[in-house]
């Protein structure tokens, strides 16, 4: 499974939860402390890496507070058949 984190801008968050409540990782928490604007905001508690970048916080927060980041995974370069040492590709 994919494997994500989230930033959020703890600044202009005002608590509404709602993006708690989407995500299905339960990885998001509010803080104990108040940001400038007196609301707790939502910060990532994510120990056990749980996040899958699915966006879905992201999604749903009304003031865009949430930026999200997914590994995308390295395909690895297909590898060219070789028979004694001499390449099987078709010249074109
Ligand atoms: S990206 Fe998905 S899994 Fe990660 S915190 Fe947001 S809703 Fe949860
Ligand atoms: S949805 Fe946005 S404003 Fe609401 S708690 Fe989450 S980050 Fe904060």
């Amino acid at each position: 499974m994919a494997k994500g984190r989230v930033d959020i801008d703890v600044d202009r968050c005002k608590g509404c939860e709602l993006c708690r409540e989407a995500c299905p990782q339960n990885v998001l928490a509010l803080a104990d402390d108040l940001n400038g604007k007196g609301y707790r905001p939502v910060i990532l508690l994510d120990p056990l890496h749980d996040c899958t970048g699915c966006a879905l916080c992201a999604v749903v927060c009304p003031d865009g507070c949430i930026t999200v980041y997914r590994d995308v995974p390295q395909k690895t370069p297909k590898k060219e058949p070789v028979l004694n040492g001499k390449s099987l590709s078709l010249a074109v």
